[in-house]
Parts: C-alpha cells; sequence; structure tokens
C-alpha cells in the first residue's frame, strides 16, 4: 500500500501535494517524493524515510509550478532508498509516474524494455510503467496511458504528468484505490478521501480500468480503450477527524484502543437478543446452510494474520467448526484445494492487501467451478 496525490489548478503545488501526503502516510512511509511541472521542464524531488525528510529537502529550495504528484511509499520492490522513491521517470526525465500497487509482470517488461535501449535506474516495478508510456507516446498522453495499461498485469492507482502536456495530469486504477477530488479552478487525486477535504468535499470515485484526465477547470473520464463517459459526482459528508489520529500519538496506538468499541459497533446492530443469544449476519450471507459448510478456511497477512489465528480458536471452541489458517501469499501460489462448499473469509486491514485479494479471486473462482 502507498498513497498518491496529484494537484492541477492555479496554486503553488509543492505545498498542496505535501499537506495532501501528510494524510495519507498511513499508508506508506518509507520514502515519499513530487515531481512539479514549472516552466522550466520536470522537477523531481524524493527522499528515503518519513515525508518529513522530503520536506527537509525542499525546504531550501522554491519550487514554484501548479501542477504536480507526489507519493509515499511503502515498497513492494526494491528497498527503500532516494533512487527506489516514486515518482520514476522515462530516460528522458519528461514523463513522471506515481504508482500504489504491485505490476506482477514487471520483469518481462523490464526484459523487453531493455531489449529496446531502456537503462533502468531502480530496482521498483513501478519504473517498467514510466518507460512504457514514453514507448507509446506520440503526443496524446491519455493514448499512451491506455496502450501502456493493456500491457500491464497487477494492480496500479497511477497519476502521469509529462512536460509536453502542461495543462493536464492523466490518472487510471485498478485495484488499488484513486479518487478524484473536484474543486473550482482546481483538481485533485488521493489514495483517499482524508486527502482531499481541505481542498473539497466533491468527490468522484475512479472504477476499476476507468481513466479520469483532469484539466484545471473540468475532468474527462474515458474507459480503457478511450471512450469518454460522464461521471456522477459525490459530496462527501462524513467527519475527517474520525479517520484521523483521535488524540493519540500514532495510529496503531489508536487501534489498539478502539478494539473493544469497534467490536461492539459492529456486533451492536446484530446481536437480536441478548437473552436468545441469536445473532444476525444476513447481509454478509450467513445463513443456517452454512451449517454443512464443513470446514472454515481464513487467509490473510501480517498482523491479519494473527487475527486470523484468534478466529481459528473461535470457531473451533465455539462453533466446533475445524478452521484452516493461511498466510495468503503462501495459500495463492500452493495450488491449494478448495471446497466450494468451505466458508472462504479473508481479512485485510486495509482492504486493498494484494495477496489477501488474489486469494479471494481464487476462492470465488473455485465457486464458480472454474478452478479444480
Ligand atoms: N510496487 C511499488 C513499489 O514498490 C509501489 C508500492 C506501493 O504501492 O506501496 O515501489
Amino acid at each position: 500500500m502507498c498513497g498518491i496525490v496529484g494537484y492541477i489548478g492555479e496554486e503553488n503545488a509543492t505545498p498542496v501535494l505535501v499537506n495532501a501526503l501528510k494524510k495519507l502516510e498511513y499508508r506508506g512511509y518509507d520514502s515519499a517524493g513530487i515531481a512539479v511541472l514549472d516552466e522550466e521542464g520536470l522537477l523531481v524531488r524524493k527522499a528515503k524515510g518519513a515525508l518529513k525528510f522530503l520536506e527537509e529537502k525542499i525546504s531550501t529550495e522554491i519550487i514554484r509550478g501548479s501542477m504536480g504528484i507526489g507519493h509515499t511509499r511503502w515498497a513492494t520492490h526494491g528497498e527503500p532508498s532516494d533512487i527506489n522513491s516514486h515518482p520514476h521517470t522515462d530516460v528522458a526525465g519528461k514523463i513522471a509516474v506515481v504508482h500504489n500497487g504491485i505490476i506482477e509482470n514487471h520483469a518481462k517488461l523490464k526484459n523487453w524494455l531493455e531489449a529496446h535501449g531502456v537503462v533502468f535506474r531502480s530496482e521498483t516495478d513501478t519504473e517498467v510503467i514510466a518507460h512504457l508510456i514514453d514507448f507509446h507516446y506520440n503526443g496524446d498522453l491519455l493514448l499512451a496511458v491506455e496502450e501502456t495499461i493493456k500491457r500491464l498485469e497487477g494492480s496500479y492507482a497511477l497519476a502521469v504528468i509529462s512536460e509536453n502536456d502542461p495543462d493536464r495530469i492523466v490518472a487510471v486504477r485498478k485495484d488499488s484505490p484513486l479518487v478524484i477530488g473536484a474543486g473550482k479552478g482546481e483538481n485533485l487525486i488521493a489514495s483517499d478521501v482524508p486527502a482531499l477535504i481541505e481542498y473539497t468535499r466533491d468527490v468522484y470515485y475512479l472504477d476499476d480500468r476507468e481513466i479520469a484526465v483532469l484539466f484545471r477547470d473540468h475532468v474527462d473520464f474515458y474507459d480503457e480503450d478511450g471512450v469518454p463517459h460522464s461521471k456522477e459526482l459525490f459530496h462527501v459528508e462524513w467527519d475527517v477527524s474520525a479517520a484521523e489520529k483521535g488524540g493519540y500519538e500514532h495510529f496503531m496506538l489508536k487501534e489498539i484502543h478502539e478494539q473493544p468499541k469497534a467490536l461492539i459497533d459492529t456486533l451492536r446492530a446484530r446481536i437480536k437478543t441478548y437473552t436468545t443469544k441469536s445473532i444476525n449476519l444476513e447481509e454478509v450471507g450467513f445463513d443456517a446452510s452454512w451449517a454443512d459448510a464443513g470446514r472454515v478456511v481464513i487467509t490473510a497477512c501480517g498482523t491479519a494474520w494473527h487475527a486470523a489465528m484468534v478466529a481459528k480458536y473461535a470457531f473451533e471452541h465455539f462453533a466446533r467448526i475445524p478452521t484452516d489458517v493461511d498466510i495468503a501469499s503462501e495459500y495463492r501460489y500452493r495450488n491449494p484445494i478448495i471446497d466450494p462448499k468451505n466458508i472462504f473469509i479473508i481479512i485485510s486491514q486495509s482492504g486493498e492487501t494484494a495477496d489477501t485479494l488474489a486469494a479471494m479471486r481464487m476462492a470465488k473462482k473455485a465457486d464458480q467451478g472454474l478452478l479444480r
């Protein structure tokens, strides 16, 4: 997971990008970077470590430019370092890309690009995207992005800017979140709504494989083949402070302390009466037929896997249903035997854990008889 942001408007982009990134630090904090387009061209600044190191790095210079993109990273490919930080650029440094996700076929694409003379600078999966966009660029950034995403396997939320297109940011997503904020004379991109609220409460939620082209005064939407369409604007009413740290020193501490309340809030409406002890979970598809499931299979990664281990104790102790717990990254690659009768549960704190989502898709395919 990581956080991406973008700004195009009349203001100085850099403080907006840094400020928006601060709201996304919970998504990743091993390095950060920005790319800003000013009259002289593309300027990229990146730094390993928390966002404050990037802030320190740029504090001594005046960066002008009213459009740019930014990133706060949680590395998947390539160690946290200045070079591996996003944004990544093409060889000429004219196209910049920020990416949240994993490009599964990056090694193959890298070989192909190297055979076409591209010299790579970083160890990330993301860098292939910048070079592919350059390869497909023929004066039309939207078309170059369309051609590029046809070649990408995996998950991505992308924001792309180019020196040759100083009036637009192109954004697209697949299996990673991306929200567009519609302001007055300015438009923004972020991985999550809290980063936008200070600037606008009017947002578009980008769908999978949908492309947005942000100009200063409007946003155009296209499907993956470049066919334009209109899109519904949402007004965000909810209280952002609830999504932030709520007085705790850091998010982990807040989440630990919130566990009893979160459990009570989740279950309260579903526990019909304390006397009959009946729990109603119809909305997640739980019904009496599940009594024949025979087995519960839970997949998860990291701390969610520890939560799954607790669930195993509870399921086996209270419900007497045998329960398997699997690390999702092992599960998806070990050709598991999936019985469509079983109850399959995934746990992901972010809702975006790539391996866990892949395990879920495998189980769904098995359920539809598409896997053996
Ligand atoms: N895969 C990219 C990288 O490692 C993006 C990471 C992320 O989404 O957190 O740089």
